[in-house]
């Protein structure tokens, strides 16, 4: 993509020099080692497309490994047709041109792939692509075993910094979900009291393994309205499971109270450990979900009590724009993070970053997170376009006389790089 503003390419080319954050990902290994060519192309959010543009058992189809890729392909082929322009097909097509030197997604294409297809569980060439991509770190939502974190044995992927996952500490409806926490420690939990000092003290051990902070994406399950419920409440739904191990809360209105409280407390928690807390707010990956629990506007009562709290919010709210540059403007605890959100719809994010620069102050914006796990070659296609949606948005503010290219550049520099830098205290 590009635009035409006269100082573009001197924008793009700059852009391609910086160093970036990777604000948020998933990578718990290195990988992967494609099997197939069809892989390639229906690989990452792509089939979230796939599937819009057809139904279930096409993209069961689509995705039967046990089948000969050729036989899948005219099905690939129908579907490819129908969703070829979306932002994730755009990841497809420059993996495709960039690893492969292909122009399209053709069987002759696929052909060509075979026997070339990238492995990157080799840790030396999955680096090699974070190297090409200048990603100087990268902030992993891998879910561990906290075992390993609190022994300091867990191994990173190359350039990661551990965030704290936390939906499964304050979603506990049951002894075994509590106890599961408590096995971590070797302790047996019987209170209330006892699992916020066990969750605190895994926190501790987190932040002592060099977590950067915390990440929260239970909008998936409930919705962002949290509730402020009394201790009492929460501590009348803990000790009724707890006392009988046989029982479970009902999910979600049974089980709220404690949820809602665990969730203040823990972020009560993440202010005392000075770590700032990611949220997921807006579209989730996969289809059919409910997108009106998750608009970051439900938020409002939590940014407002926790004032201490430095919240980074996720995939630029797609696709409740107003109310997410709203937030940032609106409360000095509040920082915009666009992972994910640059592929999901790259137009939205260039006319979203500049919004945001008329808006928003442009240290509070944090301009890329790849979001997948492992594919560093689409981490890699994701940062292009990251860079491509940035040097738009800044390029057409600059030749609307709206700031001056140099100030451009250093827009670009903090969105890219140094605001999430300071704000994760990267130390980089
Ligand atoms: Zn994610």
């Amino acid at each position: 993509m590009r635009s035409n503003a006269k100082c573009f390419d001197d924008l793009r080319a700059y852009c391609e020099t910086l160093p970036i954050v990777d604000c948020h990902d998933h990578s718990d290994g290195c990988g992967p080692k494609y099997a197939d060519p069809v892989q390639v192309v229906v690989n990452g959010y792509f089939p979230s497309d796939l599937h819009s543009a057809s139904g279930d058992a096409e993209i069961a189809l689509l995705q039967d490994a046990q089948r000969p890729w050729e036989e899948r392909w005219p099905l690939l082929e129908r579907l490819w047709q129908r969703t070829k322009h979306t932002g994730y097909a755009q990841v497809t097509r420059r993996v495709l041109k960039h690893f492969y030197g292909e122009d399209d997604v053709t069987f002759d294409a696929l052909k060509r792939m075979e026997g070339r297809l990238l492995d990157l569980t080799d840790a030396a060439a999955f680096e090699g692509i974070l190297e090409e991509t200048h990603i100087a770190a990268r902030i992993l939502d891998i879910w561990p075993d906290l075992r390993k974190v609190l022994d300091g044995t867990l191994m990173l992927t190359p350039r990661g910094r551990l965030a704290i996952s936390l939906p499964g500490f304050h979603s506990v409806r049951s002894y075994q979900m509590v106890q599961d926490f408590g096995n971590v420690l070797k302790r047996t939990i019987t209170s209330l009291d006892e699992y916020l000092d066990v969750c605190l003290e895994i926190f501790v051990g987190c932040k002592h393994f060099g977590a950067v902070a915390f990440k929260d994406q239970s909008a998936y399950e409930r919705p962002l309205t949290y509730g402020n419920p009394t201790r009492a409440e929460a501590e009348a739904v803990f000790n009724w499971f707890m006392e009988d191990p046989r029982r479970s809360a009902a999910y979600p209105d049974g089980v709220r109270p404690l949820d809602d409280f665990l969730f203040h407390e823990f972020l009560r928690m993440a202010r005392d450990l000075d770590l700032p807390v990611q949220l997921h707010t807006g579209h989730m990956a996969g289809i059919r979900n409910d997108i009106a629990k998750t608009n970051a506007v439900g938020l409002t009562r939590v940014l407002e009590l926790h004032r201490d709290v430095r919240f980074d919010l996720f995939h630029a709210n797609w696709p409740y724009g107003g109310e997410w540059l709203y937030l940032a403007k609106n409360y000095p605890n509040v920082s915009l993070d666009f992972c994910w959100a640059n592929i999901i719809d790259p137009i939205y994010c260039q006319a979203l970053f500049k919004q945001a620069l008329s808006s928003v102050p442009h240290g509070k914006i944090h301009g890329y997170g790849s979001d997948f796990g492992g594919n560093a070659d689409r981490a890699w296609a994701h940062a292009a376009i990251a860079r491509d949606n940035i040097a738009i948005a800044l390029a057409e503010m600059v030749e609307a006389e709206y700031l001056g290219l140099d100030e451009a550049k250093e827009v670009a520099y903090t969105w890219l790089f140094g605001n999430a830098n300071e704000f994760f205290r990267l130390g980089l």
